[in-house]
């Protein structure tokens, strides 16, 4: 068995936006209503995060996380991380810490805003206790090999993953790109899924847009996709309706099982 669970799929206001009165902002299909993004999977023997957006909270007690292996964490923009603290859930007892996996530069980032967790002076129960793991090549968790797959996105440094479980499927997750740089797309080429940054139709300077998005999943030669990190502009019913059937749009919520 192995799951991904889609804890949000919007960009980084969320989707409803903070006072707009647009038509998807006040939709009332709930796939039009998107936490900031975030996965949580299960490969049978560990389970794992990826990001801490600022709903970390709503999204842990939604889908009942009870226990976490390790979180990893594609960069250090606030909609990914600003709810990092709520891990402290997931290390409660004086002993107890939680790996961290990330890149040297989002790792200095995190260990910069949240200082607090990372200086060794707040070992307590209760508190968040990270235990920092550099990434430095592929690496396992459970049953699965875990790929950065570096991407452009802006001035930040930013990866997503590829998550190959023991002879299961090659998932690959991107949710923040501008551009994917020729290494990280060789590894990604024939992948059997690709969950991929679609913030909106109109071009953005550091997100994809829908043809950017489009143009990246025929590039993969990806046997399914799945579009995450949309905009307010973007209506689910609607936009999903004009894509090819190998395309969906990802939602809060949706668990997806091998
Ligand atoms: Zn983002
Ligand atoms: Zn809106
Ligand atoms: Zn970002």
């Amino acid at each position: 068995m192995f799951s991904l669970t889609f804890l949000g799929t919007g960009t980084s206001t969320g989707v409803p936006m903070i006072a707009c009165d647009c038509p998807v902002c006040l939709s009332t299909d709930p796939r039009d209503q998107r936490l900031r993004c975030s996965l949580l999977i299960n490969d049978g023997i560990a389970q794992w995060l990826v990001d801490t957006g600022p709903d970390l909270r709503q999204q842990c007690l939604r889908a009942n996380i009870r226990h976490l292996d390790a979180a990893l964490i594609t960069h250090a923009h606030t909609d990914h991380i600003m709810g990092f603290d709520e891990l402290r859930r997931f290390t409660f007892g004086p002993d107890e810490s939680l790996p961290i996996h990330a890149s040297h530069a989002t790792m200095n980032d995190l260990r910069r805003v949240f200082d607090f967790a990372f200086n060794g002076h707040n070992r307590y129960a209760g508190y968040l206790k990270p235990d920092p793991r550099e990434i430095e090549g592929p690496f396992r968790l459970g049953r699965t090999t875990i790929t950065a797959l570096p991407v452009l996105h802006g001035k930040v440094d930013t990866s997503g993953f590829l998550f190959h479980p023991d002879h299961g499927p090659r998932i690959a997750y991107i949710p923040d790109c501008k551009e994917i740089p020729d290494p990280t797309m060789q590894l990604l080429q024939g992948c059997d899924v690709l969950i991929v940054d679609c913030l909106r139709l109109t071009t953005h300077p550091t997100h994809f847009n829908a043809s950017e998005a489009l143009a990246a999943a025929a590039a993969t030669h990806a046997s399914k996709v799945w579009f995450t990190h949309l905009s307010h502009e973007l209506s689910h019913a609607d936009f999903e309706a004009s894509l090819p059937d190998h395309i969906r749009i990802a939602y809060d919520g949706l668990v997806l099982e091998w």
